[in-house]
């Protein structure tokens, strides 16, 4: 048995004693806890300094938790409409507090003496000038004493339903003592091997699980705390490494050894351009993955505009080149029908097989696709998801690209893998978010990655400004000019999450508005939105497209990709209701042209302090990798895990904004020591190794679908 495999650890959370089958189940269904040891490892987020006292007369704030002590000067039933409470008049020492019970109000009547001194801990509420605390903990002075000095309480996330079952943080922490009580050190055995705890000055293991729940100074709530997120992060680029390493040894790739006629004739006839250094770069990076033997999974990270289609399409003409099928998947139908469009253009006259794939290609039409595709007739598939269902067989797919990754999750990606059943597919991943580098290397510590760090020259930079409603004429005498000059304008307006039916009432309001400004038959206007028809859509987007309309009307459905270099204007409604990446690729949709490109962000007058900064942002900075570095902080990482769907990241302690360092030195320290030993197999490793089995059983899958 692994020595990680502890087998009171493993027992059930209803064994331990203070829990029962009830508590057991509302833990499983709460917090996701099914055996002891997920209890122990489910650890305070914060501390309360309980040697500190407030003052009645400094309580300020609605919600603030604080801790009085003072005398119980007396106490009242009441019988109020709804229900009885007790209520308990208490005295500090610059003022008094109310407070209030609910529920248990016999046994607390008897427990508590009128005119004895307690100290009581609880939430605020502020009603009226009048300051109260409903279902305060309550204790003895005299106990509260006795106690040790400098105790920092833990608290734990908690939800109603567990304090309902009487597992408040209280009973929480008395639940952690109980673990303790039975739990022998080696059940925790020490996964760090001793040199690198020596050299980065950790505490062992046992002793951080012990600290981080109970600290007595705040030497041993930091040193728990440390040695914690070094671990988490340091495990996690172990794998990622690893698995990295691994699968560059284990999975072939299909080799595209030359470069053929498709790719030179496309090169030497039809490029449009000069491409930038930065495209070169990466083309050069990509070609010498394709032609290693080594399946390639590779990022590509470019600021929007920059040119990653291009380069994408580069290396399916390889793929072609070398007698393999590709295919090109994004986001939205619009995105995936336009790169269709540009692809068809680009290859015209070059005897290249396109074909297009999605919800909306059907019946016979789809059938003859399928066959076609699975007979090696089509060389090139661009779509949507729609690509990667499981009746899509390709005869011999040697390249995909996943346009927009950001919309993708990991399981998405794995089910291309299994498109080829020889030989797994190369893979690359287009995204035009930029992802700060702490984020990239935790979620994407797996891949390679290329940047295009350079625009294509002669862009213009975008002037954006932050306007509010008193604005609006100008704003439409604006959009005049531009009109007449040929140029073309976004108005876009925000997802309202609440309710698609008022999304839509927002958008035809704001459509009706400018029809009034801009009527037919002088004006035409489009509409999109993501309740309509997909052909609707495309049709809308075609006159668009064609210049047959002058203003685009639209929901976020516009959001990624979508290229009409005569498109100037970007001008955003309800601008605080976006966040700040989407805002940086709605304004990516301009400045595509050589003209001058606008970036109007309407807002009503009243917006938070963030809507602000993250308007404040876009007005500052073009720059997506900063936009990316600010969304990050204003958002916090958490919430940016949540959108990156990535399942492959799960801290307990980390936070990935503050802690960037601890990151930094865990990936530095993780290269180092899977360069020396990759297998990890040297005898000072082995506590790495055997902890890794243990956590990561499913190693070889994770290096196929990472
Ligand atoms: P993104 O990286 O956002 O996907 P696109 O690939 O859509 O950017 O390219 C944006 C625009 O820039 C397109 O109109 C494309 O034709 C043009 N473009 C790409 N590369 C170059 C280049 N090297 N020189 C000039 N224009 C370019
Ligand atoms: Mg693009």
């Amino acid at each position: 048995m692994n020595k990680y495999q502890s087998t009171y650890l493993n027992a059930s959370i209803e064994y331990l004693k203070g829990v029962g089958p009830a508590r057991a189940e509302v833990l499983k269904k709460e917090l996701q806890v099914f055996t002891i040891g997920d209890l122990l490892f489910h650890y305070p987020f914060r501390y309360v300094d309980k040697t500190q006292f407030h003052l009645i007369k400094d309580i300020k704030t609605e919600g603030e938790t604080v801790q009085v002590k003072g005398k119980l000067i007396s106490m009242e039933l009441i019988q109020g409409k709804k229900q009885k409470r007790l209520s308990a008049l208490f005295k500090g020492s610059s003022g008094f507090l109310e407070l209030v019970w609910f529920k248990g109000i016999k046994w607390i009547r008897e427990s508590l003496q009128e005119g004895g001194e307690y100290v009581v801990y609880g939430k605020v509420n502020i009603y009226g000038g009048k300051k109260s605390i409903p279902h305060p903990e309550i204790e003895p002075l005299s106990k509260v004493l006795a106690k040790k000095a400098n105790v920092y309480e833990p608290v734990y996330h908690s939800t109603e339903k567990l304090n309902l079952r009487g597992l408040d943080n209280k009973a929480r922490g008395k639940l952690i003592l109980n673990i303790f009580e039975k739990l022998n050190e080696s059940e925790i055995p020490e996964n760090l091997p001793d040199y690198l705890r020596q050299k980065l000055k950790l505490c062992s293991r046992a002793q951080s699980i012990r600290w981080i729940h109970m600290p007595s100074t705040e030497i041993e709530r930091k040193a728990a705390t440390d040695r914690i997120k070094f671990e988490e992060l340091f495990f996690l680029q172990l794998r990622l490494i690893q698995s990295n390493q691994l699968r560059k040894k284990t999975v072939p790739g299909a080799v595209f050894s030359k470069v053929g006629n498709f790719f030179n004739r496309f090169y030497s006839e039809k490029l449009p351009f000069t491409l930038t250094g930065a495209q070169k770069r990466v083309v050069k990076e990509i070609r010498a993955d394709l032609g290693s033997g080594v399946q390639m999974n590779r990022l590509l990270q470019g600021d929007v505009g920059s040119g990653k289609t291009m380069v994408g399409l580069m290396s399916m003409l390889l793929a072609i080149d070398n007698g393999y099928q590709t295919c090109m998947m994004a986001p939205t139908e619009i995105l995936a029908r336009q790169h269709y469009t540009s692809l068809l253009d680009y290859l015209s006259g070059l005897g290249v097989n396109t074909a297009f794939l999605s919800g909306t290609v059907k019946g016979k039409k789809r059938k003859e696709l399928l066959k076609m595709l699975a007979d090696g007739k089509i060389d090139i598939l661009v779509g949507t998801h729609a690509l990667i269902e499981d009746p899509v067989i390709f005869k011999n797919l040697g390249l995909a690209i996943i346009d927009e990754q950001h919309r993708f999750g990991v399981a998405q990606r794995s089910k291309l893998y299994d498109k080829n059943k020889r030989l797994t597919p190369h893979v690359l991943v287009m995204t035009a978010t930029p992802i700060p580098r702490t984020l990239a290397m935790t979620y994407y510590g797996d891949l390679d990655v290329s940047v295009i760090d350079e625009l294509p020259p002669g862009r213009k930079d975008i002037k954006t400004i932050h306007k509010r409603e008193n604005y609006r004429p100008r704003l439409i005498q604006f959009m005049h000019q531009e009109i007449a000059k040929g140029r073309q304008i976004y108005v876009v307006f925000p997802l309202i999450e609440e309710s698609a039916k008022l999304e839509l009432e927002n958008l035809t309001d704001g459509y009706d508005r400018l029809l009034e400004f801009f009527p037919r038959p002088d004006f035409q206007l489009s509409m999109v939105h993501g309740r309509m028809k997909a052909a609707d859509k495309e049709a809308e987007m075609q006159r668009f497209v064609e210049g047959k309309t002058q203003i685009m009307v639209a929901t976020t459905v516009i959001e990624v990709g979508v290229n009409v270099p005569n498109a100037s204007v970007m001008i955003i409604e309800n601008t605080e209701r976006f966040g700040l990446s989407q805002l940086h690729q709605l304004r990516g949709r301009v400045g595509r042209g050589a003209e001058q490109s606008y970036c109007i962000l309407m807002s009503s007058h009243k917006i938070s302090k963030v809507g602000l900064e993250r308007i404040g942002t876009m007005v500052r900075t073009n720059n997506g990798f900063e936009i990316a570095e600010a969304d990050l902080k204003l958002r916090g990482a958490g919430d940016i895990s949540g959108t990156q769907q990535s399942g492959a990241v799960d801290f307990n302690l980390v936070n990935l904004l503050t802690d960037q360092k601890i990151l930094e030195v865990s990936r530095s320290i993780a290269l180092k020591i899977l360069d020396k030993d990759p297998e990890l197999s040297a005898p000072i490793n082995k506590n790495l190794s055997s902890y890794m089995k243990h956590v990561y059983r499913v190693r070889r899958d994770w290096a196929m679908i990472s």
